[in-house]
């Protein structure tokens, strides 16, 4: 038997399908013919590209099969074909099946590919020359999410994720999963299923809102647990459910530190440095601030949907210490600004000096010029020295984030923290299912 990672990717528009459908369906049939070394991998790229449609998801299924390349990609192609949206032209499927171990130029390629911007032309290059088939219809730009999921073997943090999909002919109509059903799995399985309810809003986090094949979704740190939700959560008009193993909620594309003069558009990026000018709320609710770190100084703006994370933002001053995850957006005008994501605070001002106030007057006294010292203006009295004052800081050093209905799908929620896992070794348990009389 051969070893094969099979990648898909862009087969879906906002309108129409879902990749992941796409690979359910292919799971079924694959599944005659092979033996699944992973459970069917979910990898969610940089969240920052324009052309993705939603999460930037991509999706590899690693197997053993006796079947030839052209059996596979034949088989891939058709179900590619049946249910990509061929209405949408920006549509672009891309198939990618590369035989044996994942060398390393691919690794490399996906690793990048969480928080770079890559083209069409460097997967391509890479492929021709290691002798990676792949299939493209238009013009194929899904090749390079389908090659990068390829080559992210989640052999570091992950996490689970169960979908549920709905019949067809539901696809354009109204979603019912029970509320209360959902937020009994929750309370009962948590720290170790995530980002399931809006406890704030009371809203459910794990349907999306689309004419998609996609009924929820629950997140969890075991297939275990992922699978309870099964039998938890009451809902109607289910069809098929897959377990997929991702890098969902691992922060997985924060990995890159950048200093500011390095910044690209539509990188997601890791930079540290000092405040440098005062948080500022502008309309519609959104705050802006600026950091620099020596090589240059950068707004970074909280918007709206980012909730209470805006409020520790203002709270923010020119001179505290902060390691900021977000991605990099640009404007109208040709300049980037930062889209906070994650906000760490390392170091927050505790004192700061200010001219001296005459002890005699107790008025502030006046510099005399550049290193000249300060004078009352009332008395005439010198000083040399600045005063230093302590203030009083309304937040704390610590790691702060979105709420969960804006969060990314790869961002690490802060119950995550502590239950990171380092690689996978275990056997693939049951991953998929046919749901009857739902
Ligand atoms: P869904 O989450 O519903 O599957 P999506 O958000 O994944 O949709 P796609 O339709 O798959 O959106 O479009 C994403 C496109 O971006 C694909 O063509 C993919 O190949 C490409 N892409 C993914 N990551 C990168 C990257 N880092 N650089 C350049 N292109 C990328």
């Amino acid at each position: 038997m051969t070893l094969y990672h099979l990648g898909i990717d862009d087969t879906d528009s906002l309108k129409f399908g879902c990749t992941t459908y796409v690979a359910a369906l292919l799971i079924e049939e694959l599944i005659k013919y092979s033996k699944f070394i992973d459970y069917p991998n979910l990898i969610r790229l940089n969240p920052n590209i324009p052309w993705k449609s939603r999460g930037n998801g991509a999706v590899c299924l690693r197997f053993h099969s006796d079947m030839s390349e052209k059996e596979i990609l034949d088989i891939a192609m058709n179900y590619v074909e049946e249910y990509r949206d061929h209405k949408d032209e920006k549509n672009q499927p891309g198939i990618v099946l590369l035989k044996g171990e994942v060398p390393k130029c691919v690794r490399d390629f996906g690793n990048r590919g969480l928080y770079e911007v890559l083209t069409l032309d460097e997967a391509i290059m890479l492929m021709e020359r290691m002798g990676i088939h792949y299939r493209r219809i238009n013009n194929g730009r899904g090749i390079i999410g389908a090659l990068a999921a390829i080559g992210n073997l989640l052999d570091g943090d992950y996490t689970f994720e169960l979908i549920v999909y709905r019949r067809r002919e539901l696809w354009d109509e109204k979603r019912f999963v029970d509320l209360n059903s959902v937020i009994n799995f929750d309370r009962e399985n948590k720290p170790y299923t995530f980002n399931n309810i809006d406890y704030e809003e009371e809203r459910l986090l794990i349907t999306p809102h689309g004419s998609d094949p996609v009924l929820f979704g629950v997140r969890g740190e075991s297939p275990h647990i992922v699978r309870m939700a099964l039998d938890y959560i009451k809902f109607r008009g289910g069809e098929r459910w897959v377990v997929y193993r991702t890098n969902q909620g691992t922060d997985a594309h924060l990995i890159r530190k950048y200093t500011i003069n390095e910044l690209k558009p539509y990188h997601a990026v890791v930079i540290e440095g000092r405040v440098s000018k005062k948080p500022t709320i502008i309309s519609g609710g959104h705050v802006i601030f600026s950091i620099s770190d020596g090589t240059g100084e950068i707004d970074v703006a909280a918007y709206e949907p980012t909730g209470d994370l805006r409020m520790i933002v203002i709270r923010l001053m020119p001179g505290d210490r902060v390691r900021i995850g977000g991605g990099v957006r640009l404007l109208d005008n040709g300049k980037i600004t930062l889209n906070l994501e994650r906000l760490e605070v390392l170091n927050l001002l505790k004192e700061i000096s200010v001219n001296p106030i005459c002890p005699k007057c107790n008025k502030s006294m006046k510099s005399e010029g550049k290193n000249k010292g300060y004078q009352c203006k009332k008395c005439g009295r010198k000083t040399r020295e600045r005063m230093v004052i302590k203030i009083k800081r309304e937040i704390s050093e610590g790691i702060y984030l979105p709420p969960a209905r804006s969060m990314r799908h790869l961002t690490k929620p802060i119950q995550r923290y502590g239950l990171e896992k380092n690689g996978w070794n275990e056997e693939v348990g049951e991953f998929y299912g046919i749901l009857l009389n739902t």
